[in-house]
């Protein structure tokens, strides 16, 4: 029987993991697939306060979980497949083993979009990828575009520009959303070029397994044309990992966990942290902020159940 559980590994979780450790909680984190959440797949973090020259996301994320492990974190390389919150103690389940305890965190994230198109499933990992620091090597001296106007789209088109020939920007807008910094330095480099109010509505192509290129659509126009690249790297957001919780607790209509009261869910015991709860700001250190909380909300909920 565990005081906290944690579900998630990333910047919300390793926070939430150290307040509720140095409570003398013994919180077990289980991991999720993805160790170290998203910042795991990122270069460099230059928003991270206290980091003056910036600081390598893989880097940060391992620091931030050899600091819950220095306070008496557990952790468990497994996925939560199932919870029950019908009665208390909670139970959470992995593939191997029930583990049943009194608060549940969850800062399980956000996984990134896909565009829906049938092209693109069957070609992910032939020349489609939502990480360009994952895949961005095998695209040396290529073509390739970049879908989205965000600030993953436009750091992920700056970054590949490391390997790649050309970058092209293909945008549903005739505006970004990314930072202005980000932007500028985007609008500069002399490898990235944009396309502007245009969606991607099928990629080439399926038969060879390779992507050889996109079919464009101009949304002002309705032009459709074909665009040749070697790949294809989709970054239009993410949609929170909150499957396993759907009926559970409160969620907005884009599966979003509702919180109140700082990191309170409709569930009482039960906290969230992190993009799992937060369409708006989406940050590393807005996740590790909510993650002190809902491990502080947590030790006070233990405390009123007389723990
Ligand atoms: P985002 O800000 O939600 O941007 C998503 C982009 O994809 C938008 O431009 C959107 O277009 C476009 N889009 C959405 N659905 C689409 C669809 N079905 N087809 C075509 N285009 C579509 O997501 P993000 O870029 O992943 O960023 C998420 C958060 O992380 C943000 O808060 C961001 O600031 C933060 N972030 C920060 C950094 C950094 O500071 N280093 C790096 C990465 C991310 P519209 O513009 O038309 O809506």
């Amino acid at each position: 029987m565990r005081n906290v559980i944690i579900i998630g590994s990333g910047p919300a979780g390793y926070t939430a993991a150290i307040y509720a450790a140095r409570a003398n909680l013994n919180p077990l984190l289980v991991e999720g697939l993805e160790v170290g959440g998203q910042l795991s797949i990122t270069t460099l973090v230059e928003n991270f306060p206290g980091f003056p020259e910036g600081v390598q996301g893989p880097a940060l994320m391992e620091d931030m979980k050899k600091q819950a492990g220095k306070f008496g974190t557990d952790f468990l390389s497994a996925l939560v497949t199932k919870v029950d919150f019908s009665q208390t103690p909670f139970r959470v389940f992995t593939d191997d083993e029930e583990i049943q305890t009194k608060t549940l965190i969850i800062a399980s994230g956000a996984s990134a979009r896909l565009l829906g198109i049938e092209s693109e499933k069957r070609l992910i990992g032939y020349g489609v990828s939502t990480c360009a620091t994952c895949d961005g090597y095998f695209f040396k001296g290529k073509e390739i575009i970049v879908v989205g106007g965000g600030d993953s789209a436009i750091e992920e088109a700056t970054f590949l520009t490391k390997y790649a020939n050309k970058v092209t920007v293909i945008h549903r807008r005739d505006q970004l959303r990314a930072s202005k910094i980000m932007q500028e330095r985007a609008f500069k480099n002399p490898k990235i070029d944009f396309v502007w109010n245009t969606t991607v509505e099928d990629v080439y192509d399926v038969e060879a397994k390779n992507v050889k290129g996109v079919k464009l659509k101009n949304l002002k126009n309705g032009e459709v044309t074909d665009f040749k690249c070697d790949g294809v790297f989709v970054a239009i957001g993410h949609v929170p990992n909150t499957q396993i919780f759907k009926g559970l607790i409160e969620m907005d209509d884009n599966g979003y966990i509702l919180t109140r009261d700082g990191s309170r869910t409709s569930a009482p015991g039960v906290f969230a942290a992190g993009d799992v709860q937060d369409h708006v700001y989406k940050q590393a250190i807005s996740a590790a902020g909510s993650g002190c909380m809902a491990a502080m909300d947590a030790e006070k909920y233990l405390e009123s159940v007389g723990h």
